[in-house]
């Protein structure tokens, strides 16, 4: 898919003031720090997009993009923030459950993990989540450039094994690096094929 055009449209935490277009949204959601912004920008070509959502509290946001005139990109907020405290991350988490249970044009989010770590408890248990949910995901390995390809390799299977103890089937799974330009092409035709 070629991004023609892609523009920033609204923040908020209420998922009753999203765009009310109708359009498909594609999410993105992972812990801080994951490589979200960065990801988006890639994605986008647009170098300072989704810095507009990394703004002060703008990370505590649903952010989205149009994309094309044809669909959305929702960037959500970080999962986990340490610093935030138990009833800041409540806050958060209602916010991000609220978009995914009830927003019915959400058609695939995408969970961004860090590929240099090894399966993290709060990565699994949503993942777990979205499994019980029925909610529809992909893993989106990000970084990959800091591994060698021996260690990438391990790292996601342990994640894949991981999985596996509880899921028959594995989500559809991109390894990709903002740094280097890779996986753009293959999230963006994903989404093309879902889109249609
Ligand atoms: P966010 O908090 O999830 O939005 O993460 P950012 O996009 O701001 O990235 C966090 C840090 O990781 C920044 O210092 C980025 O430069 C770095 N980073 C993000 N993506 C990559 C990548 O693909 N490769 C490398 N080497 N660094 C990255």
């Amino acid at each position: 898919m070629e991004i023609k055009n892609a523009q920033f449209v609204i923040s908020n935490t209420d998922v009753n003031k999203c765009p009310d277009t109708g359009l498909p949204e594609y999410a993105f959601i992972g812990r801080s720090n994951v490589g979200k912004s960065s990801l988006i920008n890639m994605l986008t070509n647009r170098k300072g997009l989704a810095d507009t959502s990394s703004m002060p509290g703008k990370t505590q946001l649903i952010n989205h993009f149009i994309i094309n005139e044809e669909w959305y990109l929702v960037d959500l907020p970080g999962y986990g923030y340490a610093q935030r405290g138990k009833e800041g991350r409540e806050k958060i988490r209602r916010i991000i459950d609220t978009y995914i249970m009830d927003r019915e044009q959400m058609t695939c989010l995408f969970v961004l993990i860090d590929c240099r770590h090894e399966p993290q408890k709060i990565d699994m248990e949503f993942m777990q989540w979205l499994g019980e949910n029925g909610v529809p995901f992909c893993m989106v390995f990000t970084k990959i450039d800091k591994l060698g390809p021996v260690r990438l390799k391990e790292n996601i299977a342990a994640y894949k094994e991981r999985m596996m103890e509880t899921w028959e089937e594995l989500p559809p799974i991109f390894e990709t690096s903002s740094e280097k330009k890779v996986g753009r092409t293959e999230l963006l035709d994903y989404i093309e094929m879902i889109n249609k």
